[in-house]
C-alpha cells in the first residue's frame, strides 16, 4: 500500500500505511475527520485545517503528514 493524500482548499493530508501503528489517536480525538469505518477515512473537509494539523501533530508515527498550499495571490 502506498501512500494516499486527501486535501481541502488549504492543506493536502498525506497517509502512509507502513508507518501507522493503529494507536488510534486519531479517530479517537479527531472522528469528524479520521474515521475507522468509512472509506475513504479521511476526510478533510471534517473540521477547520487548524483543528486538523494540531491533530496530525499528535501522530505518534509520522504515518500523518500535512503540506499547507500557497495563497493565491489577490490582485
Ligand atoms: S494517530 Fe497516526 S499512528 Fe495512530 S492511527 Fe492515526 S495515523 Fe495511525
Amino acid at each position: 500500500m502506498k501512500t494516499t493524500e486527501y486535501r481541502n482548499n488549504e492543506i493536502t493530508i498525506s497517509y502512509c500505511p507502513f508507518k501507522c501503528t493503529q494507536s488510534d489517536v486519531c479517530t479517537e480525538e479527531l472522528s469528524n475527520v479520521f474515521q475507522n469505518s468509512v472509506i475513504p477515512w479521511i476526510d478533510p473537509n471534517g473540521s477547520s485545517t487548524e483543528s486538523i494539523i494540531k491533530q496530525i501533530k499528535k501522530c505518534p508515527s509520522g504515518a500523518l503528514m500535512y503540506k499547507r498550499h500557497k495563497k493565491e495571490m489577490a490582485y
